[in-house]
């Protein structure tokens, strides 16, 4: 198994590139993945913001666990943040952004109104790793298409604010942050969601991992999908049992090699495709400990 070196450099840029924008700025909206609120977050992110108010979004919260995600709200509030749960997609939350935004900067806008100022608009920066869904909601906020959505980390044109309502302006590029991990359970975690590209990790390991989680936390969807004919749930520390799960995923789709040997490859793709797509229903990789 190869090991994953996240380029130091790259993250020095992206630390450098968002702190520069930090100066521009009231408060940061923080983008993680509900279904890997850990490792879908910088280890790092304390630091980088240098203190700025922050709320925390939970996106993609249409995919995620439902009990999990709950857990996940009461972790955070016990840390101090505030999180809520959005569907950037549908637009889910989103409107609750605005508000939640002027609770945060209360003090700060009570005190100009104090001082006989007209509070300004609050702006805010929106940061968060590749494919969490940064453009997704910039657009939802804006109220149009003006982002381009997609994994383009490093395109920055010159800096422009969108209006979102009358009280508040969005940083119209977003901060990117990279994932950090030493743990290659993180990395398997990033590439099943699909944050991280297939490319870097093999494509059957994450299939591999996928199974092996799904069957220690979420059997009967997956059985479901596919039509699996066990009795029961498979040991999910035999790694023969996991390719046979995958064997019987790739025969039930059609995924035919000739001489009749299943093409796990084709299997690992529809596994991860139905489960990135929500087809297996709702999951989390991870919970609060
Ligand atoms: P960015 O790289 O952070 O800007 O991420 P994008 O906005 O390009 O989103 C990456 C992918 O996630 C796209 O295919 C989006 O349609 C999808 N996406 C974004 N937000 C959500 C969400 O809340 N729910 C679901 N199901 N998909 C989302």
């Amino acid at each position: 198994m190869t090991t994953i070196q996240w380029f130091p450099g790259h993250m020095t840029r992206a630390r450098r590139q968002i702190q520069d924008k930090l100066k521009l700025i009231d408060c940061v909206i923080e983008l993680i993945d509900a279904r890997l609120p850990l490792s879908s977050r910088n280890p790092m992110i304390d630091e980088i913001l240098l203190g700025k108010p922050r709320l925390i979004i939970m996106n993609k919260a249409d995919l995620a666990d439902l009990e999990v995600t709950r857990k996940w709200l009461d972790y955070f509030k016990k840390q101090g943040h505030v999180a809520f749960p959005v569907d950037a997609s549908t637009g889910t939350g989103v409107k609750e952004i605005p508000a939640q935004l002027k609770l945060l900067m209360k003090a700060k806008i009570d005190k100009q109104i104090s001082k006989g100022m007209n509070p300004r608009s609050i702006r805010a920066l929106i940061v968060g790793i590749p494919n969490v869904g940064k453009s997704t909601l910039i657009n939802k906020l804006a109220g149009r298409s003006i982002a381009i959505t997609g994994d383009r980390p490093g395109v920055t044109k010159g800096q422009q604010w969108i209006k979102v309502g009358k009280e508040m302006e969005l940083l119209d590029t977003p901060g990117i942050l990279w994932p950090k991990f030493e743990d290659m359970n993180v990395g398997y975690r990033l590439a099943v969601t699909g944050a991280i590209k297939e490319e870097i990790m093999n494509l059957e390991d994450i299939a591999f991992f996928a199974v092996k989680y799904l069957s220690k936390y979420y059997w009967e969807p997956m059985k479901e999908r596919f039509g699996l004919q066990n009795e029961t749930p498979i040991d999910p520390e035999s790694s023969d049992e996991i390719i046979k799960v995958l064997e019987d995923i790739g025969r039930k789709r059609g995924c035919l090699m000739s001489g009749g040997r299943v093409d796990i490859e084709k299997a690992s793709r529809i596994l991860l495709h139905d489960l990135r797509a929500g087809k297996m229903g709702r999951f989390s990789m991870e919970e609060p400990f």
